[in-house]
């Protein structure tokens, strides 16, 4: 089998943005599905590669270098060969998503030929993965925090994570981009969710690399521990490798990093020996889930939990080939209160990750990557 096409369709979708606590104007984004075409009629998609989850199309510049430089290096190629792209990706100094997405779209195209999941193709380990609710930031005052983590409890999340504030003030409640954070209200924040669920729920806590130094991370990093919090994620920037060491030896709350430092499995398996971090992070759009697969090998063979970073199917068929021992959670979200998760987009008859009442997404069981897309929709929004 030889591959003989790669193209990004475009399609619009609209979508009302949420963002520090409230909705904005509806508007129309761009959303892109990514098919490969061979010469025996097999072919393998992948939604989306730019930002959270797959919701968030590629941009015109990653449409055009994939349809440009990249198709014409994987044209007459046999789609089978992941390994060997994913290597030549690397050495060639391919942008992380695109070659993620790539890596994607052969996964699936393998799993529709044989008719099976991805999870299942990588070797199956469970059906279903116990999920977190995972806040927006900035959802408004630390009673609000509490009232949505009640509500996330009452729908059968048994962990919350939670976003706090960062980019905005959480007293004037306007936007902040001078003041990154505000760690007395984040504490506040935390204070509030464990008071109104008590230990009924695991609480993890991700102000995104906002804390500008050690001490304000050493700070918060005590109270989340008096807490009782299961981990604390990515405090402060990933550039600061030698701060992030000091911090695991200070506190005993497991530190999570790198989420989005570049460098897929070489950065992090660097972070590991380095001992920068207790658990560590990724996800399928940092080496896709070839290099997935390969970090997670690594964690395991350290000891050492691979959290997998965001929603989206291929984050979940990675799951399902995967023991809770290495990779415990999956991340359902973002969500926040009014924000309606449940109904799939219109290019989808069925959302990817379904929760049940005891916390726990299937993993999708359809062929690759298991979309029910809807065509009809796709067709009649494309864009050029
Ligand atoms: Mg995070």
């Amino acid at each position: 089998m030889k591959i003989t096409d790669l193209q990004v369709i475009a399609f619009r979708v609209p979508r009302i943005p949420y963002s520090n606590g409230k909705w904005l104007d509806p508007t129309t984004v761009i959303q892109t599905l990514t098919k490969i075409s061979t010469d025996e009629g097999a072919e393998g998609y992948y939604l989306g590669g730019a930002g959270h989850g797959d919701q968030d199309g590629l941009s015109p510049a990653d449409r055009a270098a994939l349809e440009g430089g990249l198709k014409w290096r994987v044209v007459g190629q046999d789609p089978f060969d992941r390994e060997k792209f994913w290597h030549w990706m690397w050495v060639a100094n391919v942008q992380e998503n695109l070659l993620s997405v790539l890596d994607m779209a052969l996964w699936d195209l393998q799993g529709r030929t044989f008719g099976v999941p991805v999870h299942k193709l990588l070797g199956g380990c469970r059906e279903r993965v116990k999920a977190y609710g995972s806040t927006y930031p900035n959802m408004g005052t630390p009673e609000d925090y509490a009232e949505h983590a009640a509500a996330c409890l009452a729908q059968g999340y048994k962990h919350y994570k939670i976003h706090p504030y960062y980019f905005w003030d959480p007293v004037t409640k306007q936007p902040d981009p001078g003041r990154p954070s505000h760690i007395e209200q984040d504490i506040e924040v935390c204070r509030a969710v464990r008071a109104r669920v008590g230990e009924r729920m695991v609480l993890s806590f991700d102000p995104w690399g906002t804390y500008r130094t050690y001490e304000e991370a050493v700070k918060v990093g005590r109270e989340l521990e008096r807490l009782n919090f299961y981990w604390y994620e990515h405090p402060m920037s990933e550039y600061r490798v030698a701060a992030y060491e000091k911090l695991c030896q200070e506190l005993s709350i497991p530190i999570l990093s790198p989420e989005i430092a570049a460098g897929s499995i070489y950065t992090r398996a660097d972070w590991i020996r380095r001992g920068a971090s207790d658990m560590s992070r990724i996800d399928v759009l940092r080496g896709g889930i070839t290099g997935v697969k390969k970090m997670v090998s690594i964690c395991e063979a350290y000891g050492v939990k691979c959290e997998i970073h965001m929603s989206g199917f291929a984050n979940l068929q990675m799951l399902g080939a995967t023991s809770e021992d290495v990779c415990e959670y999956y991340e359902r979200g973002l969500l926040a209160p009014g924000v309606d998760y449940e109904t799939p987009p219109p290019y989808l008859k069925a959302i990817g990750d379904p929760m049940d009442s005891e916390g726990y997404v299937q993993v999708p069981q359809g062929p690759g990557m298991g979309y029910q897309l809807n065509w009809d929709y796709i067709n009649e929004n494309k864009v050029k």
